[in-house]
């Protein structure tokens, strides 16, 4: 249920609040208990609408309704899907000698809130199962984020507006040695832009190469500052290597 609608109040939206399972038409009405008469109310949503029909309950809201009503009729194939892989997943894992266990995402949020910690992705992590019952984590404690950017596109080539081509495919994705997303360290010697650069390269098949500069500690220590530079050409003016 919560998959299906996203983990919110179906009517107002509201996140992050106990949500509770709503008869779309009302027991009382002669609704039933299947799925798809199912949905998941926040507990101010629910009490007003309260054995009202969703048409009446909703008639300010008509986009709302519209956009329930198509939902109801989503099937579970896929949450079915997800959630038989999950167990063939844990059984395989059973067969070999492994200390499997498994628990409920509902079991997680209970060691968390009971431990009174904020919620986010790797805090829950911490907070899986037995173990994650009583874990220590410090406030200072602040987990790595990086940005994956990858190594170019597969984009064939550019597209205008109107989704025609722009530009001709690309022919090579290696120049030079050196491929999209690659870090570089170039040494300019001669010219306007003499210097060393370290960042992430982007390859142009003519052979001038853009550097992306990021700040990080080292760079800074190192006198980089953030930001672009433009044309650089691994030729007699610059030396260009990869450093990771
Ligand atoms: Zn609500």
């Amino acid at each position: 249920m919560l998959e299906k609608w996203g983990r919110q109040c179906t009517y107002c939206g509201a996140k992050n609040v106990p949500l509770e399972i709503e008869h779309i038409k009302p027991k009382s009405k002669g609704g039933s208990n299947r799925v798809s008469n199912l949905t998941i109310a926040c507990r101010k949503c629910n009490e007003k609408k309260g054995n009202r029909s969703i048409e009446d309950f909703l008639k300010r809201k008509p986009f709302v309704l519209k956009r329930i009503k198509a939902q109801t009729k989503k099937s579970l194939k896929d949450t079915a899907a997800v959630n038989a892989t999950r167990y063939a997943i844990g059984n395989a894992l059973k067969t070999f000698d492994l200390h499997v266990t498994c628990w409920s995402g509902g079991r997680t949020k209970f060691n968390r809130t009971q431990q009174k910690y904020p919620k986010d992705h790797w805090i829950d992590a911490a907070c899986v199962g037995e173990t994650g019952a009583n874990v220590f984590i410090p406030k200072t404690l602040k987990p790595l984020t990086i940005t994956a950017v990858g190594h170019g596109s597969r984009q064939m080539c550019r597209v205008d507006q109107y989704g025609f081509p722009r530009t001709t495919a690309k022919k090579q994705k290696v120049v030079k040695g050196f491929q999209t997303g690659d870090i570089v360290k170039a040494v300019v010697t001669k010219g306007k832009k003499i210097g060393t650069y370290i960042g992430r390269v982007a390859v142009r098949t003519s052979g001038f190469f853009n550097i992306e500069r990021f700040v990080t500690s080292f760079l800074r220590k190192m006198g980089q500052r953030r930001g672009l530079v433009g044309n650089i050409a691994n030729d007699y003016k610059a030396l260009m290597v990869t450093v990771i």
